[in-house]
C-alpha cells in the first residue's frame, strides 16, 4: 500500500506550482516536511496575496484558513485538510455575542473600537472591520493596540484576555484603566460607571494550552535546570510572562533559540511541536531545549499526513473553503488594515 508520504509527493509532482502548502509552526514534523512555507499567523497571512498557486492548502486551524480565504486573490482556492480543526479560544467569542456586547457598550455613549486577535472567526473579524477596528497577531499586538487606542474612547480586545493584559503591560496601561467584560447572556456587560474610566475592555477568553502553563512551572524549571533561560508565548498568563526571561510570538521564540549561545539551556512555554522541532534543530550546537510544560494542541494535531494525502488525492473535486461575500469583504478590511499598519 502506498504511504501517505508517497501519495503527497506524487500529487505535489503532478500539480507543481499550481499547489502551495502552508503550515503553522504548531503542526507536527510529518506535516511540516511537506510545506512550502511555515510561519506564525502573521507570516502566513502575508504570504497569501503573493502566491501564484491556484490551490492553497492551509495546515493549521480553521480560523487561519478563513483568513486566507479573505486575503486570497480571485480564483484562488483555499483548502483545509480537517474542517473540524477549530481553535477553542476562537470559539469563545461568538460573532453574535460580540455584536450584542459592542452595541451595549456603544449605547453607553463611548466610541469602542474592537480589536480581535487573529485567533477569531471570520465573522468576528468582519465585525471588527465594520466597526472601525482591526485584528492583530501576537507578533504585532503592541503596535495594533496602540493604533486602536487612538481610534476611539476605548478598545474592546478579544478573545484572549492574557494577550490583552500582557500587551497592556507593554504599553503601560494601568490596571485601573482595564476592565473585563461579562459576556454571559442576560448580564450587564460592564458597569457604566467603571467603564467610563476604562481604556481597555477585555473579553474573558484564553487558550487552553497556554493557560495551563503556570508560574509554578517556571519556578520548578529554574530549580531543576540551573542556568536555564525561559521564553514563553504571550498567550500565557501575565504572572508567567513576568516570571519568564522573555516573551513573544512563535517567531520571537524561534529567533530566541537561534540567537542563544552554543550550550544554552532554554525552556519554552508554548505548544510542544514547535519546542521539539527547535530542540532537534539546535541539538548539534549543544543547546538543550525543553518544554516548560508539555502541552499539545489537539486541534492542530487533527491535521495528519493521512488527512493531507486524502485531501490532495481529491483536490480537483474538493470544495474549497468559502465565506459569505459580506463576511469576506469586511474581514478583508480588518486584515488589510493590520497588514498596512504593520507593513
Ligand atoms: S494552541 Fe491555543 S490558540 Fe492555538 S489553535 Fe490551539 S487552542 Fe487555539
Amino acid at each position: 500500500m502506498t504511504s501517505a508520504n508517497e501519495r503527497i509527493k506524487a500529487v505535489r509532482a503532478r500539480y507543481g506550482k499550481r499547489l502551495a502548502i502552508l503550515g503553522h509552526h504548531y503542526q507536527n514534523d510529518a506535516i511540516i516536511r511537506h510545506t512550502d512555507f511555515q510561519g506564525d499567523s502573521l507570516e502566513l497571512a502575508r504570504k497569501i496575496g503573493g502566491l501564484e498557486a491556484e490551490h492553497v492548502v492551509f495546515c493549521g486551524v480553521y480560523f487561519m484558513a478563513e483568513s486566507a480565504v479573505a486575503l486570497a486573490r480571485p480564483g484562488q482556492k483555499i483548502h483545509i485538510p480537517h474542517a473540524d480543526a477549530t481553535c477553542p479560544m476562537a470559539d469563545m467569542a461568538p460573532a453574535q455575542r460580540l455584536e450584542d456586547v459592542l452595541t451595549e457598550l456603544r449605547e453607553q455613549g463611548r466610541l469602542v473600537i474592537p480589536l480581535a486577535y487573529v485567533n477569531s472567526s471570520a465573522e468576528v473579524k468582519a465585525i471588527c472591520g465594520l466597526y472601525g477596528g482591526s485584528v492583530c497577531t501576537s507578533a504585532n499586538a503592541k503596535v495594533m493596540l496602540d493604533w486602536a487606542l487612538q481610534q476611539g474612547d476605548a478598545v474592546l480586545f478579544l478573545p484572549d484576555k492574557h494577550l490583552g493584559n500582557n500587551t497592556a503591560n507593554l504599553l503601560n496601561i494601568s490596571s485601573s484603566e482595564r476592565l473585563q467584560v461579562d459576556i454571559r447572556p442576560g448580564r450587564q456587560v460592564v458597569d457604566p460607571k467603571k467603564a467610563a474610566y476604562a481604556r481597555l475592555l477585555l473579553w474573558p477568553g484564553s487558550c487552553v494550552i497556554h493557560h495551563a502553563i503556570k508560574k509554578q512551572h517556571v519556578e520548578e524549571m529554574r530549580k531543576a535546570m540551573p542556568g536555564v533561560r525561559i521564553v514563553v508565548h504571550p498567550e500565557c498568563a501575565p504572572a508567567v510572562v513576568r516570571a519568564a526571561d522573555s516573551a513573544g510570538s512563535t517567531s520571537h521564540i524561534i529567533r530566541y533559540c537561534a540567537e542563544a549561545k552554543p550550550g544554552a539551556k532554554i525552556a519554552i512555554g508554548t505548544e510542544v511541536n514547535l519546542v521539539l522541532r527547535l530542540a532537534e534543530r539546535h541539538k548539534a550546537e549543544g543547546k538543550i531545549i525543553v518544554p516548560l510544560k508539555t502541552m499539545r494542541c489537539t486541534n492542530m494535531a487533527k491535521t495528519t499526513e493521512e488527512r493531507l494525502a486524502d485531501l490532495l488525492d481529491t483536490l480537483d473535486s474538493a470544495t474549497p473553503l468559502s465565506l459569505p461575500a459580506d463576511v469576506a469583504e469586511h474581514a478583508q478590511v480588518a486584515l488589510t488594515r493590520m497588514l498596512d499598519i504593520c507593513s
